[in-house]
């Protein structure tokens, strides 16, 4: 009955709005609930880039029972910990790195911005200040974030080369079975001296990334890989491996040099990943 309702909802192109709309209606009630149950938590300790206000914590936010086992075992670095959410805002703290990083590291006004499943938090800083096209395989699921954002497969973009200065795909790459193929049509259509920005969950232990792209069982999926929608865990080695082969000049940014955005409360350990697109004579040489 249940995947009959879903079908026909997707039938209908209803399916995604009413998750998305869902999905905010959640946000929404979640983020007053922690407005209020945090305000004795407000004062100096961590400050959220997005919004301003300041915390002595954020929200935490643990894996379920049902992610905990692949995550924990092979130690993944994946967004969860003791300060993930801004109570204020609801800014994760992926979206806040992401920003500290735009903010003092890369030039983004004014640049033409790629951004794959748009975060609302970084798209809404963006969207001012940038030419921003956004996309997803479901675009139906972000409307409410930009509701001009378009279908895009990231193995089969239909962009011309040297489209984008900037490639913002957050968390994106592990959800793609043919993540290479992805990846060399991220660099493609970058344009040169352009820059991918590249996270993805990885294993700070595994040598060889697992995975099993052809996989379609949410349950196996989130006990193999820690979510219902991945396929694979990156081993850390690999995974720059795999975007050197696509031909992007990968640029790690080590945690330990994020010092000073610490009082953002991103993730610990979490090293940021570039991937630039060198300019043609500079790969010959
Ligand atoms: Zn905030």
């Amino acid at each position: 009955m249940k995947e009959n309702l879903k079908a026909f909802l997707k039938f209908l192109r209803l399916y995604h709005p009413l998750q998305s709309f869902y999905r905010q209606a959640i946000l929404f009630l979640q983020n007053n609930y922690y407005k209020l149950t945090f305000l004795k938590y407000k004062g100096r300790g961590y400050i959220c880039n997005f919004c301003g206000a300041s915390y002595e914590k954020f929200v935490p936010e643990y894996p379920s029972k049902n992610d905990a086992a692949a995550i924990n075992k092979y130690r993944v670095i994946a967004g969860y910990g003791e300060n993930v959410h801004c109570p204020n805002c609801m800014s994760k703290n992926r979206d806040r790195l992401l920003l500290a990083v735009m903010q003092n590291f890369l030039q983004i006004e004014k640049k033409r911005i790629l951004h794959f499943s748009p975060e609302k938090h970084l798209y809404n800083f963006l969207k001012d200040k940038a030419k921003v096209t956004t996309v997803d395989i479901i675009p139906g699921f972000y409307k409410n974030i930009d509701s001009a954002i378009s279908y895009a497969d990231a193995t089969a973009l239909r962009f011309p080369d040297n489209s984008f200065d900037v490639i913002i795909a957050n968390h994106i790459l592990e959800h793609i079975p043919e993540d290479i193929k992805a990846m060399t049509e991220m660099q493609r259509v970058l344009k040169e001296d352009g820059v991918a920005i590249l996270q993805v969950p990885y294993s700070t232990i595994l040598q060889t990334t697992i995975e099993e792209p052809s996989i379609n069982d949410p349950a196996r999926q989130q006990q193999l890989f820690g979510q219902k929608d991945h396929v694979r865990i990156y081993a850390f080695d690999d995974y720059i491996q795999r975007l050197t082969s696509a031909g992007f000049s990968v640029k790690i940014l080590p945690a330990e040099s994020f010092g000073t955005y610490k009082q953002y409360a991103i993730q610990e350990g979490e090293h940021l990943i570039l991937g630039y697109k060198l300019k043609k004579e500079n790969q010959d040489s």
